[in-house]
């Protein structure tokens, strides 16, 4: 067995855990993508990097994929509703910018961010702008199928003629219908039915507007990720991706008009994947520029990127995450201390699925060997993240591995995890302190462990001693020995 454990993926589709066998030699993933009116904040990095982690998965595998992420810049309303204003316009108009400048300049903090976080590029970032033919021609074709009726207010999908509506949402069909949602939309048949096209009110014209069937107006934000999924991946592709909060409409919608589009009787995409909440509810950061903070606040307030990403991977994707200072700060431990460790096995092997990892093992280190195979058990299980740090850890405690063998299975933990363990630099971590930022009572605590460590020393009580190392390392101190004792610094 060379391509690693059977990977089993939650499909919410069905709400459990299945197989995932490829359906094609190359794997389709499409992820709903940002709207780019505004900076993206933490809890928008979670999606990116879950679909990141699914890749690094496929890889370790040797699966081939290929991952499409979409870029909303026209479409999206105001409160995701049919009705009302574009985000992108209304941004427009509050930055006195044009809606091409607001794109572009929040596009690019988008890939600014995931560049950071080490978040593998997409293979295509399909603009909803430069989709809106396909998209008409998408909603003609529906409009042809019966699937549609025309309001004042644009072109609606029927959800009373898709007899599967809302099954990824487990919903009641003639409880959502009837359900409260908080728009209302003079003449619309059923509470679910949503907006395909959406025309110009009279009297208002749009800044982004273009010319269809059912008069000047802008596409409805679902119908671009149908049609850009499907003209860069295929009619049917294997997996889609997106906060647990599209699971419940967005997703269902597009699942909805796909589907009714193919008429083809078969499910149009087979695995969905959803990643849950980050909470904010108890962050308190420095500088934070808005009520929520970004990936800039925490990099001004010190962080490195690695240390959000790496508190990220501690929760598994499917659990609500609570961001705090302290987890952050924990994160930051965490990874100083990595580095600080992996440091000496480098320049680390190319490890990147199991496969190459396995070749790269030494022969006889069963130690290394069996880390390998936690590492393939906890990504085959549904992405379980925290499980392949924590193998991580214990295999850089460990006794019994050989160096080698370490390095490999270090090499493959970071292959999966990705927070760049072969090249970060420990000294670029924490970049907040620095020798005179320390007060005299910081100061006085790592004299005293560093004389506590000494004293071990001569005691040959070699645990206690390394025990006082990792707690020096945790404060981001490093302690060096030298023929006249000890010296000590910031690492
Ligand atoms: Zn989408």
């Amino acid at each position: 067995m060379t391509t690693g454990r059977q990977l089993r993926l939650y499909n919410s589709l069905g709400r459990r855990m299945m197989d995932f066998v490829p359906s094609a030699d190359v794997v389709g993933v499409y992820s709903c993508g940002p709207t780019v009116y505004s900076f993206p904040h933490l809890g928008n990095m979670r999606p990116y990097v879950f679909a990141d982690t699914l890749r690094r998965a496929l890889r370790w595998q040797g699966i081939p994929a290929r991952h499409v992420v979409n870029i909303t810049d026209v479409g999206h309303a105001v409160a995701d509703s049919d009705t009302g204003e574009d985000k992108l316009e209304v941004a427009a108009a509050r930055e006195r910018r044009s809606v091409e400048e607001i794109a572009a300049f929040y596009t690019q903090a988008f890939f600014d961010d995931m560049t950071a976080l080490n978040v593998l590029p997409a293979d295509e970032y399909p603009r909803a702008s430069e989709y809106v033919p396909q998209m008409i021609e998408f909603a003609a074709r529906l409009e042809e199928l019966g699937y549609t009726y025309l309001l004042p207010s644009g072109l609606y999908f029927d959800t009373s003629k898709s007899p599967g509506y809302g099954t990824l949402a487990l919903l009641d069909l003639a409880g959502q219908r009837e359900g409260a949602r908080v728009e209302h939309v003079e003449g619309r048949k059923n509470k679910s039915d949503f907006a395909l096209w959406r025309s110009e009110e009279p009297g208002v014209r749009r800044v982004m507007r273009w010319d269809s069937p059912w008069g000047w107006g802008a596409p409805g934000w679902h119908l671009e990720c149908s049609v850009m999924s499907m003209s860069l991946l295929g009619a049917h592709f294997d997996i889609h991706t997106g906060g647990v909060d599209h699971r419940e409409l967005h997703h269902v919608n597009e699942i909805a008009q796909s589907e009714a589009y193919l008429g083809d009787g078969r499910p149009w995409v087979r695995f969905w994947l959803h990643n849950e909440f980050l909470l904010l509810n108890n962050a308190k950061i420095a500088k934070s520029s808005g009520p929520v903070p970004r990936l800039a606040d925490l990099t001004e307030a010190g962080y490195h990127p690695m240390a959000y990403r790496l508190f990220l991977l501690g929760g598994h994707y499917r659990s609500q995450l609570d961001f705090t200072t302290h987890a952050v700060d924990a994160a930051q431990a965490t990874l100083r201390r990595l580095a600080g460790r992996v440091v000496a096995l480098r320049p680390l092997p190319a490890a990147g699925s199991f496969a190459a990892a396995r070749a790269l093992l030494p022969p006889d280190d069963k130690a290394a060997a069996a880390y390998l195979d936690q590492l393939d058990a906890a990504i085959a299980a549904d992405l379980a993240t925290p499980k392949i740090l924590a193998g991580l850890q214990e295999s850089l405690r460990d006794a019994d591995i050989t160096t080698e063998g370490l390095g490999v299975v270090v090499a493959a933990a970071d292959a999966l995890l990705g927070l760049g363990l072969a090249t970060l630099d420990p000294r670029e971590i924490d970049r907040r302190r620095s020798l005179t930022d320390l007060d005299p009572a910081e100061i006085e605590t790592i004299e005293r462990l560093v004389a506590d460590r000494t004293q071990a020393r001569k005691e040959k009580d070699w645990a206690r001693a390394d025990e006082i190392r990792t707690a020096l390392e945790t404060l981001g101190v490093q302690v060096t020995d030298t023929p006249s004792g000890p010296t000590w610094d910031l690492c």
